[in-house]
């Protein structure tokens, strides 16, 4: 039995984490969220009283609560989710972006370092610290090439900046200090449980009750889509057998332009659930505005997991987005509260 300290374990990633984790069974989970507007207690409203399982309600940034929780549960891993990750909203505040993802990860590592100097020499081996990264942070691609993990970083955003930055600490805490550190870069998820300012559920959202689909500039930039559970299977791996002090990309193998994903989301709302005046729902689609300093093109090259961790994904781009749209469409509940909000009035207190 693996006890894990999980950040940000109440967001879309993290939760989908903690929920195959505890349903795959071998590991205890701490979950440490601050329940931002992205943390969703819903999410894991089924595991709430699980055995193996408990949430604590607080910030990466507070080193006196995290140094109290890293002594009390011992983990054999620290897992960082924790992040603010939406590129809209780090254009109109990137302060609080720097906040959670640099400062507060800087103080985590803190943290965690001192916490991993009271262990002992076989445990302080075994012990991991895996941050969890995006693509983002090695900028644009032209029509060409895919990203490696030794391409040159080039965050083109506030939230990649922010990142970025994150991620050149986790590196420094391992050369500098020694810790135990694994970093891995993903490219876009998608899935259950995704916030529905995002792309995928936005659309779906939309789309289900006949609203315009706001498609940024021509909707020909292209992103790499990875279905969420392959990603967390991916870090699984990563904490398993990954080398420390290395970094591991993960994608899916299924670089997409928007405006394709888009109207897949159309055509398999349209089987699914026609709208009652016969109308396909492509027609909903409009362009607007793009989005100041947009990247084109995102692909990742995941080879490197795959030779040395026995990493791939199980779902293409086809089944992985119809198992979504299928997600959405059982799950409205889940998604008209956080639509409503009132996802946020039970947030849950207490460390
Ligand atoms: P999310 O926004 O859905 O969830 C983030 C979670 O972190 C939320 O539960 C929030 O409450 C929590 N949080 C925020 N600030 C915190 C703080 N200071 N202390 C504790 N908890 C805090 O994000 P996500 O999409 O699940 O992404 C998870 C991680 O994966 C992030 O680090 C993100 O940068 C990275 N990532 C995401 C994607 C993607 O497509 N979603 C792609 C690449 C990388």
């Amino acid at each position: 039995m693996k006890t894990l300290f999980v950040t940000g374990g109440a967001g879309f990633i993290g939760g989908n984490f903690v929920l195959d984790l505890l349903a795959r069974g071998g590991y205890r989970i701490v979950n440490l969220d601050k329940l931002t507007y992205a943390g969703n207690p819903d999410t894991l409203s089924s595991v709430q009283a699980h055995a193996d399982y408990r949430f604590v309600h607080g910030d990466i940034g507070d080193a006196e609560l995290v140094s109290r929780l890293l002594a009390e549960h011992q983990p054999d891993a620290v897992v960082n989710f924790a992040a603010e990750s939406h590129v809209d909203r780090s254009i109109d505040g990137p302060a609080e972006f720097v906040q959670t993802n640099v400062v507060g990860t800087l103080s985590l590592l803190e943290s965690t370092l001192k916490f991993w100097r009271t262990l002992d020499e076989k445990r302080r081996a075994e012990f991991r610290f895996l941050h969890v990264s995006t693509d983002e942070v090695y900028g644009s691609l032209g029509a060409e090439g895919r990203f490696t993990e030794t391409t040159a970083y080039a965050p083109n955003s506030p939230y990649s900046a922010s990142k970025a930055a994150s991620d050149h600490l986790v590196r420094a805490f391992h050369h500098t200090y020694g810790l135990p550190t694994l970093t891995t870069n993903c490219s876009n998820n998608y899935g259950p449980f995704q916030f529905p300012e995002k792309l995928i559920p936005l659309m779906i959202q939309k789309a289900l009750t006949a609203q315009p689909l706001p498609v940024y500039g021509d909707g020909l930039n292209v992103r790499d889509w990875l279905f969420v559970t392959d990603h967390c299977r991916a870090i699984q791996r990563a904490l398993e057998a990954g080398r420390v002090g290395e970094v591991y990309n993960v994608g899916g193998d299924a670089e997409r332009e928007n405006i394709h994903v888009v109207k897949t989301i159309c055509t398999l709302l349209d089987e699914r659930r026609p709208l009652a005046d016969g109308k396909k729902r492509e027609a909903l689609i409009t362009y607007v505005k793009d989005r100041p300093g947009h990247d084109r093109r995102y692909a990742i090259d995941a080879s490197k997991i795959k030779r040395e961790l026995d990493w791939s994904q199980t779902e293409t781009f086809e089944s992985g987005i119809a198992r979504t749209v299928d997600w959405y469409l059982a799950n409205q509940t889940w998604c008209q509260r956080v639509l409503d909000g009132s996802y946020r009035g039970e947030r849950l207190g207490g460390a």
